[in-house]
């Protein structure tokens, strides 16, 4: 297959690419790694008349650890970041998300800024970035935008930035020391989009049991699904039947689609046995700490 025809414009600065968005509108697209556009445009299902190619500007693959948090620059690769000792030890559940993320190759050339204005719903990144409540930095024509992941995300391959917004970095807030993290996910093969994935936060109060969870879980909504409840049973004896009972409450919220890999009730199933899972090894990776 080959894609349909379009101009290319190399842009050298982020003005300048928010400039040529904003003059073509609709009809143009920022290009970084191209690992899912560009299957898009040999299928034609995307068929730009512009392709403005955003790799080549400077400071946009920036990785700062500083003041409480990650800064990602919009074209670090997803290898950059799954590399980085930084990631592991202050944000370890998107170092633990990272490698489910298609195959090597992919992680590569794959931008986190790509990844999450791509916005899939069976992705990694977008859950990730609900679940630690990260912010999107967004630049266009009237200057920087933040916008907190959850209101970003708005459903299936939409987000809410406008066709001359550019996403220029994303600001992950370092795990807090009691607070302990768990990336799940089911795929049928390794590299495969998961079925279900779950991002899981448990949170300890001062007497070390669990305070509070969180999960943000892909491919179960037109966005990532964002659940969080304080506990209700306190005792040790009780907590796993609290996650199993927010896990209950999670899969019914859900609105999966069935597709070829998976039925709707499958797909809650797999969130009846992912989400406690994945509560579950979060609260002893926090009591561990
Ligand atoms: C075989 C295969 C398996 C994969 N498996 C997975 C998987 O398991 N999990 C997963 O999450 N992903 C998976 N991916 C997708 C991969 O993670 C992509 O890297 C990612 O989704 C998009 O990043 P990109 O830099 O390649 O973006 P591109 O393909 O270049 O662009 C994707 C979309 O985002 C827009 N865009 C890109 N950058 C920006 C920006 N800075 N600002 C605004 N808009 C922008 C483009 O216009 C386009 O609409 C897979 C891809 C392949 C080919």
């Amino acid at each position: 297959m080959k894609p349909g025809v379009f101009a290319y414009h190399r842009a050298a600065t982020v003005e300048e690419a928010v400039s040529v968005l904003a003059e073509h509108g609709d009809d143009a697209k920022p290009i970084a790694g191209g690992q899912s556009l560009v299957p898009l445009l040999n299928l034609r299902l995307s068929r730009p008349a512009v392709l403005v190619d955003i790799n080549r500007i400077p400071g946009l693959s920036l990785l700062e650890s500083a003041g409480g948090v990650l800064q990602v620059g919009a074209l670090a690769r997803h290898a950059d970041v799954e590399h980085w000792p930084e990631a592991r030890v202050r944000c370890p559940l998107l170092y633990e998300a990272l490698p489910h993320i298609g195959h090597v190759a992919i992680r590569n050339r794959g931008t986190i800024g790509g990844s999450i204005a791509h916005a899939d719903p069976a992705a990694e990144l977008p859950a990730v970035a609900c679940a630690l409540r990260a912010t999107i930095v967004v630049a266009g024509p009237r200057g920087d935008r933040l916008l907190p992941a959850e209101e970003f995300f708005l459903s299936t391959f939409t987000t809410a930035i406008e066709t001359s917004e550019l996403v220029v970095g994303v600001r992950f807030p370092w795990q807090a020391a009691n607070v302990g993290s768990c990336w799940l996910e089911f795929a049928r093969r390794r590299g495969d989009f998961a079925l279900v994935g779950v991002a899981a936060l448990v949170e300890l109060g001062p007497d070390g049991r669990c305070e509070r969870m969180r999960v943000a879980c892909a491919g179960v909504a037109e966005k990532p699904l964002v659940a969080e409840r304080e506990t209700r049973l306190r005792g040790e004896e009780t907590i796993g039947r609290e996650f199993a009972d927010f896990a209950d409450e999670v899969a019914r919220e859900a609105d999966p689609r069935a597709d070829l890999h998976g039925s709707e009730w499958y797909r809650r199933k797999l969130l009846q046995v992912l989400v406690p899972r994945a509560l579950r090894t979060a609260f002893e990776r926090a009591r561990a700490a």
